[in-house]
C-alpha cells in the first residue's frame, strides 16, 4: 500500500509542508514543517494518523519554523530528523535574520540522518539521498515503492535551488541532482519544496539548469 500524502502551503515563503503517512499501519511524519504546520498535526490526529516524526530536508528557517507549533499541537516530544551537516545552520535559526523573521526553532534535531540509510514508517521504507549544494547537508527522502521524493530545495519545477550565499555551491548541487535524481525513473514525482510537483522525466528534458550542454 502506498504513502498517502497531503501537502500543506504554509508561512511567509509559502513553503510545501508534507504530511505524508504509511496507509497499511497510518504511521504518519511531517516534512519541512513551516509555520501553520499545528494544522497538519491536526489533520492527522482527524485521520487516527500516529504522527512518529519531523524530518527535514535541510535547516534553512522557512523549513523548520513550525517545529514547535507542531510540537505543542501533538502535546507531546516527537524525534526531529536532520543531517548533521547542517546542524551549524540550524544552530544559527537557518538564516531567519536575514529576511527579518524571529523564529522558535524547537528542540534542536536529535534524530541524525546517514547519506543512503533507510528511513521505515510503518511497512513503507524512504531512503535518505545527500544532495549537498543548496545547504552542505541538504537530504532528499525517496519512496521507490511510491515512485516519489520529497526533495526540499534541491530542485523545483524548472529551476534549482539557489545556492546557500555561505555554504551553497551550484556545481556541486547539479552534480547531486544528476546523480540522485535523474538516476530515477522517468515517472519519479518530484515534490519540492516551494511550488508545484513535477518529475524526473519532466525536468530531465526541460530544466533549463539541467540540460547537457552540447559539447
Ligand atoms: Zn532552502
Amino acid at each position: 500500500m502506498p504513502l498517502e500524502i497531503i501537502p500543506f502551503i504554509l508561512g511567509p515563503l509559502n513553503t510545501n509542508t508534507y504530511l505524508a503517512a504509511d496507509r497499511a499501519t497510518g504511521s504518519a511524519v511531517l516534512i519541512d514543517p513551516a509555520e501553520g504546520a499545528g494544522d497538519a498535526v491536526r489533520e492527522a490526529g482527524s485521520r487516527g494518523w500516529d504522527l512518529q516524526a519531523v524530518w527535514l530536508t535541510h535547516a534553512h528557517f522557512d523549513h523548520f519554523s513550525g517545529v514547535q507549533e507542531a510540537l505543542d499541537a501533538l502535546g507531546r516530544p516527537i524525534p526531529v530528523g536532520l543531517y548533521p551537516l547542517d546542524l551549524p545552520l540550524w544552530r544559527g535559526k537557518g538564516g531567519a535574520a536575514r529576511f527579518g523573521m524571529e523564529i522558535d526553532p524547537g528542540p534542536e534535531p536529535g534524530l541524525l540522518f546517514t547519506a543512503g540509510e533507510e528511513l521505515s514508517l510503518g511497512e513503507s521504507r524512504l531512503n535518505v539521498r545527500l544532495i549537498p549544494g543548496h545547504t552542505s547537508g541538504h537530504v532528499v527522502f525517496y519512496s521507490p515503492a511510491d515512485r516519489t521524493v520529497f526533495c526540499g530545495d534541491v530542485i523545483f519545477a524548472g529551476s534549482i535551488g539557489r545556492p546557500d550565499r555561505t555554504e551553497g555551491d551550484f556545481d556541486r548541487l547539479v552534480e547531486g541532482i544528476r546523480r540522485e535524481l535523474l538516476s530515477l525513473p522517468d515517472d519519479t514525482r518530484l515534490l519540492p519544496g516551494h511550488g508545484p510537483a513535477t518529475t524526473v522525466g519532466r525536468e530531465r528534458l526541460d530544466n533549463p539548469y539541467l540540460r547537457q550542454r552540447a559539447s
